[in-house]
């Protein structure tokens, strides 16, 4: 199968009476060059097995089954299943499993399909809509050694920000938490069918293998975040207070720690917000 033949792709999808779903961000690769540079860039090799979410027609799956010793690929969409079977027919590495990845146990995954492996890595085309909860929900879990993966190029922007930008937020910390994000490379719209109406990017997220900081309680670490980037314009006392009470301790406790009480959550790094949940914790 030529994966990026527009009449062989045309056919293969017409036989199977296949249409688009935009409602389940369905825009397939078309350009060869992207999951090669995926591949090479993110220093895929026999040493690794991949979790690939959401194949597709299986442009991704194809390249990715190339360079990795194998690679198990979780498809929600039914009417793309008989479609894997056909363009996938001749790799004998490759485990096509119909399900939401959301609602997949990913430890019994890795256990099932993953493991004995160097290194575990998870690469995709993601589906935009669920960007968020598929990146929390993997950087979570602390199963895999790196993700690969093409996105929203606004996200991708934010994954990577540093404090004082436009772009930092409290996704930014959550994923610097977990992992250390770069953009590998940018992707046009003119590289999918039907073409997406943002620019993406591919990011590689290396996983760390422990907090950048020690965290005392991570419920309190990630509340503090969140609080602290709840009411972006103002003042971090007031975002802490409306999650934590008390204004009058909260300004003491953030002097005790060396910040002004007008400090703004969104100029703080890791370590700044380790500092206030650790003093919060005790
Ligand atoms: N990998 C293919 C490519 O690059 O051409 C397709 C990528 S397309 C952007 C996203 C894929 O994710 C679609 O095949 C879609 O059906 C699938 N998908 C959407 N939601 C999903 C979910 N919750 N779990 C697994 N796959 C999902």
């Amino acid at each position: 199968m030529d994966f990026f033949h527009p009449q062989e792709i045309r056919a293969v999808l017409e036989r199977h009476g296949f249409h688009f779903s935009k409602a389940l961000g369905q825009n397939f690769l078309t350009q060869s060059w992207v999951p090669e540079r995926m591949m090479t860039d993110s220093g895929v090799d026999k040493d690794c097995v991949v979790l690939e979410i959401g194949p597709g027609m299986g442009t991704l799956t194809q390249a990715i089954a190339r360079y990795a010793q194998s690679v198990v690929a979780v498809e929600l969409d039914h009417a793309l299943i008989p479609v894997l079977d056909e363009t996938l027919a001749e790799f004998n590495n490759i485990t096509v499993l119909e399900g939401d990845i959301l609602k997949k146990d990913l430890r019994k995954l890795c256990d099932e399909y993953m493991s004995g492996a160097a290194r575990k890595l998870v690469c995709a085309n993601l589906p935009y809509y669920i960007t968020t909860p598929i990146l929390s929900y993997l950087l979570e879990s602390r199963l895999f050694d790196g993700v690969c993966v093409m996105m929203q190029k606004e996200v991708a922007l934010r994954l990577c920000a540093k404090p004082a930008t436009s772009d930092y937020g409290a996704f930014t910390v959550f994923t610097q938490y977990y992992a250390e994000p770069q953009i590998l490379f940018s992707v046009p719209a003119s590289c999918f069918v039907p073409q997406p109406k943002v620019d993406s990017a591919i990011v590689y997220l290396k996983t760390r293998e422990a907090p950048p900081v020690p965290v005392k309680d991570e419920k309190v670490f990630f509340q503090v975040v969140r609080a602290s980037f709840a009411q972006r314009r103002k003042k971090l006392v007031n975002g802490l207070a409306s999650a934590f009470g008390d204004k009058e301790k909260l300004v003491k406790l953030l002097q005790d720690l060396g910040f002004s009480e007008n400090v703004r959550g969104e100029t703080l790094d890791i370590p700044d917000f380790a500092k206030i949940a650790n003093a919060l914790a005790e």
